[in-house]
This record gives structure tokens, sequence and C-alpha cells, in this order.
């Protein structure tokens, strides 16, 4: 099912992301070693820490 598909992208904030220089996401399971994708910058956040205050 190609929605449920789209459901399942959103819900799945374990691995995802966000860079703190340029917000963008970045799917990884390993953010301690990881980039941004698009900048490079090395500090990632995590997804659903943007709702925690
Ligand atoms: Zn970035």
């Amino acid at each position: 099912m190609a929605q449920r598909f789209e459901e399942a992208e959103e819900r799945v904030f374990d691995n995802i992301y966000i860079c703190r220089k340029c917000n963008a996401k970045n799917k990884t399971q390993d953010p301690e070693s990881t980039s941004c994708r698009k900048c490079g910058y090395p500090d990632l956040r995590k997804k659903n820490e943007q709702f925690a205050g």
C-alpha cells in the first residue's frame, strides 16, 4: 500500500535527525558520526526534540 508507506515515513522519528544549522532532515541510525547531508554540519538533533521547548 503506497499510502501506508508515507505514514510510516512520518511516524518513524527514531532515525530522523535535524541539522542544527540548516534544519535539513537527515536519516541516520548513527547521528554521532553523521554530518548533515546538505551542509555538512556535524551537530544534529533528534526530530522529536523540536517540540520539546
Ligand atoms: Zn545542515
